[in-house]
């Protein structure tokens, strides 16, 4: 009989994580170094979730979400994966932002920020002390109902430009809006703040690898092209629902198996873990409406491009978040016809160790699902091909040549997000705020069935995501250890 991809899983594991976005890579890792018997499942053929990049002919090398992330990503990687990894992160310093209100270059920390607010716009250095003040006192657990709109309107009343400067790359950064939760805005911008923008020198495929070698020496079993259909229950003594185990299917040959486990780390997104992999059947009434009601994030559309090797562009800033949009509005930044771009400019220095001295420029627009999915092929293919005008449109400004230095150029929309990672809705940062409370508690509706990746949008990013793991992962740890201590008594 031929042999399945699936013969070389065993049968039984202590937990096996679904998908290996980072909240999933770094659960798998911290729960193998704890002692568990680990099997990461990825449907996709490469590891890291969105944390991934592709290769075209021509040399070209694409990052999807290496754009920038806290200074607090150096010691999350130091803690729960290397020393390695730690020490190639490195700070982006040239930030920009070009907008019919301001244009601005900055290091995008507290230090800078508090500089451009005050000699640039003018506003009271006490005040903008307050606010940063007020940000750091934020608190998850404090019973806020403020929104982000009424958090800036209480302390820059009136100053919509000054709403602008400090919205936009968060919004950009988690698809977060000025009517979300305060907290949503505070947390995330504080991070940022304590000392400006990180990305991994060395690209998302030398990091990726890292991690993956990491796992391996940690004993992780990892299987990739294979789907987790069903995450499935049993009864306990007590009658209560508990994780069994997962039927999964090979993508390459179709083949199913069933795998029994003692627990499940889900990192797909939450509605498609309890609607789709669990049930409806399986929760209790509330909790399936609860999930129901969560709302996604929004999406993402990108235009990559690829400058022919022996080419060069001139600086022009790592981060340029660009707009034609004279007042900022959230729902002008994710609308179809959007004029908000940001382009991450990949210079050599992200790959220091390629041969040829390489350059990429990758344009982000913030994009919702309902747009993007409604439309005929003909239309899909129009609308990707307006991104990409639109895109050199817009960096003609700033590299009057680029057409001619670019030799390889593609548009990836919201679909393309859904086809990869399969996220419902083809949310690129996870939920709303109310999506973090139903992860946490889905171990108290399904004891051994545990969530971490993108919810809430503090856990969001490759930061929130990786620390979400780590979180999960000691929970998981005493689920277990409670388990076999019940078993030996
Ligand atoms: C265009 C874009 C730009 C971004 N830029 C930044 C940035 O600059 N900085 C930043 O911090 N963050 C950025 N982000 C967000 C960041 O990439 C994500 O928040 C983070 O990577 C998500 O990690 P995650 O753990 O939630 O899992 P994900 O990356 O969402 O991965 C989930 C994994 O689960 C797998 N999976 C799903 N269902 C199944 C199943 N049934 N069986 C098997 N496998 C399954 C998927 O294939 C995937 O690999 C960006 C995101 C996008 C889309």
């Amino acid at each position: 009989m031929a042999q399945s991809l699936l013969d070389g899983i065993q049968g039984h594991y202590d937990v096996v994580v679904i998908g290996s976005g980072l909240a999933g890579l770094t659960g798998a890792n911290c729960l193998a170094k704890l002692g568990h018997r680990v099997l990461l499942l990825e449907h996709h053929y490469q590891l890291g979730g969105l944390a991934t990049y592709f290769k075209r002919p021509g040399g070209h090398i694409f990052d999807v979400s290496l754009h920038g992330f806290p200074h607090g990503m150096i010691k999350s990687c130091r803690k729960y994966w290397s020393k390695e990894i730690a020490d190639a992160i490195r700070q982006l310093k040239d930030v920009r932002f070009l907008n019919p209100e301001f244009q601005v270059q900055t290091t995008f920390d507290r230090q800078d920020f508090t500089r451009i607010l005050t000699d640039d716009f003018k506003v009271p250095a006490s005040q903008v002390e307050a606010f940063f003040e007020h940000l750091r006192g934020m608190n998850y657990y404090d019973n806020d109902t403020r929104t982000t709109r009424e958090l800036f309107e209480e302390f820059f009343p009136g100053r919509s430009d000054v709403h602008r400067l400090l919205i936009e790359p968060i919004a950009y950064a988690n698809g977060s809006t000025v009517e979300d939760p305060a907290i949503t805005f505070g947390i995330v911008f504080s991070n940022f703040m304590s000392k400006g923008v990180f990305i991994f020198q060395g690209g998302t495929d030398l990091l990726i690898a890292k991690m993956t070698a990491e796992l391996k020496a940690n004993g992780v079993d990892i299987h990739r092209n294979v789907l987790v259909e069903k995450v499935f229950l049993e009864k306990d003594a007590d009658g209560k629902p508990r994780v069994r185990g997962v039927r999964v299917k090979s993508r390459r040959d179709g083949s199913e198996r069933e795998i029994a486990c003692g627990a499940v780390l889900s990192n797909a997104n939450i509605k498609n873990t309890i609607l789709q992999m669990v049930g409806e059947e399986n929760i209790t009434g509330s909790f399936a409406a609860e999930t129901r009601a969560v709302r996604v994030n929004t999406s993402s559309a990108q235009v990559y491009m690829g400058i022919k090797e022996g080419e060069s562009i001139p600086h022009i800033g790592d981060l340029v978040f660009t707009s034609e949009a004279k007042k900022f509005s959230s729902q002008e930044l994710v609308d179809l016809h959007t004029t908000s771009r940001t382009y991450s400019v990949y210079y050599p220095d992200t790959r220091p160790h390629t041969k040829a001295p390489r350059y990429a420029i990758v344009t982000s627009i913030n994009q919702q699902w309902e747009q993007w999915n409604k439309l005929s092929p003909d239309e899909y293919a129009a609308h990707k091909a307006r991104l990409i005008e639109e895109s050199y449109v817009g960096l003609e400004k700033y590299i009057p040549d680029i057409r001619s230095k670019v030799d390889w150029i593609e548009a990836a929309t919201p679909r393309t997000v859904e086809r990869y990672v399969r996220h419902w809705e083809g949310a690129s940062f996870g939920t709303k705020f109310e999506g973090l409370k139903v992860s946490m508690e889905l171990p108290n509706q399904v004891p051994g069935l545990y969530h971490a990746g993108s919810v809430g949008i503090i856990m969001s990013g490759w930061l929130g995501t990786i620390n979400y793991g780590v979180i999960v992962s000691a929970k998981m740890d005493a689920y277990l250890r409670s388990r076999r201590n019940a078993a030996a008594e």
